[in-house]
């Protein structure tokens, strides 16, 4: 079989597993956890792998007891599809990371089938990419280092896009430390740690707009005080803090926002610690190559798509740490119109005829691709012929 037969072979079987990849989404959907707590969905997806004749092991079950690493094969090419699964408070799967298991299971099973001795299939299973990132640690840990691509399709609102970058993040918590007095004492004034963290509220967003390269913020109170006619002695604040290039965030951001808590809680007489409650994820960086295979696959599925500039960047995601050790590439796939992510309207999108309809899409993308990266030659995949 040449490329194209083997890719066409390979989406042939995900027709045959139609079933098996709505059935996966719905019951992920119909069974919303929370990261860290997706205890249904990773038994589910372990069963289904398991049955297949995938070796299922769990290499970070220290951290994560609900991650998972299923291997199939062992040719020489090593090709992940990252399969996410948790839910957000409330809403459900108003990210979609239901279909983004069934896509990932469903096109690593249906390349596995056409992959015979030359690649070895894993699917990594990655809990809480909405929140502790277990993608971080799989990174730190080393398991993405002998890939040679993992692959992931995310579910978007109006476009199925290709390429793009994510922010790299650092969840920082501010906890301002000052003494408590009644608000009455007349000789006892106590020092608030809320006015110090107001203040430092405010100085934040004068600060942030002096930052010259693109950024974001995002801060909350978490923490006020316990009654007013208590001086606080304790408040504290959550801050999401977001740039292009974690070297940016890290080199010229958080030193100075580190100074100015400091400087703020000085001036109130308080004190203030800054944690990170939250592991860091760092930028995405897409692979042109993969990029070019799945421009290429999602044309022969006759699935328009957008090409997304560089430096064009919506959310963050633990996958720009893995696409910082291994080649990566988070391509989006359309599954409804005007819909914004984390609502419940993309939960609804994510059960909808469009959406299950696009999983079968996004899984045969991906078997398409791992063809294309089975099948480069070793030497120099640059000149390789792509057709
Ligand atoms: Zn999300
Ligand atoms: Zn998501």
């Amino acid at each position: 079989m040449n490329k194209k037969e083997r890719k066409d072979a390979a989406c042939r079987r995900v027709d045959e597993l139609e079933d098996l990849i709505r059935g996966i989404a719905v019951y992920i959907h119909e069974h919303p956890e929370l990261g860290g707590q997706e205890e249904l969905a990773a038994a589910y997806l372990r069963k289904i792998l398991t049955t297949a004749g995938f070796a299922v092991d769990n290499p970070i079950a220290d951290v994560f007891p609900t991650a998972f690493h299923a291997v199939y094969g062992n040719g020489a090419k090593q090709i992940a599809f990252l399969a996410e699964y948790d839910a957000l408070p409330e809403i459900g799967h108003g990210c979609g990371h239901n279909l983004i298991a069934a896509m990932s299971v469903g096109a690593a099973l249906a390349f596995a089938a056409v992959a015979a001795e030359e690649a070895t299939v894993h699917v990594f299973g990655c809990p809480a990419e909405e929140t502790a990132g277990s993608k971080v640690y799989m990174s730190e840990r080393g398991l993405f280092d002998e890939m040679d691509a993992a692959l992931l399709i995310h579910p978007a609102t109006d476009r199925t896009a290709i390429g793009g970058t994510s922010y790299a993040t650092h969840p920082l918590q501010f906890t301002f430390t000052g003494k408590a007095a009644h608000i009455a004492d007349k000789t006892y004034h106590g020092v608030n740690a809320l006015d110090a963290l107001v203040d430092f509220y405010g100085a934040l967003q004068a600060l942030s707009a002096q930052f010259t390269e693109e950024h974001l913020l995002g801060a909350i109170i978490t923490d006020g005080g316990t009654a007013p006619n208590i001086v606080p002695d304790k408040a504290v604040m959550k801050a999401t803090i977001r740039a292009l290039q974690a070297a940016y965030l890290e080199e010229t951001m958080l030193p100075q926002i580190r100074d100015l808590a400091e400087e703020t809680a000085a001036r109130h007489g308080a004190s203030v610690e800054m944690v990170h409650y939250e592991p860091l994820y760092k930028e995405m960086r897409s692979d042109p190559r993969l990029d070019v295979y799945f421009a290429e696959a999602f044309s022969e599925l006759y699935e328009e798509f957008t090409v997304l500039d560089d430096d064009f960047a919506e959310g963050a995601t633990d996958v720009g740490n893995v696409s910082q050790a291994t080649r990566a590439s988070q391509p989006e796939i359309c599954i409804g119109y005007h819909i914004g992510a984390h609502a419940p309207e993309f939960a609804a999108a994510a059960i909808s005829d469009l959406g299950l309809m696009q999983a079968v899409t996004g899984a045969k993308a991906m078997a398409r691709v791992a063809v294309d990266v089975m099948l480069e030659k070793a030497e120099n995949p640059c000149f390789n012929d792509v057709t």
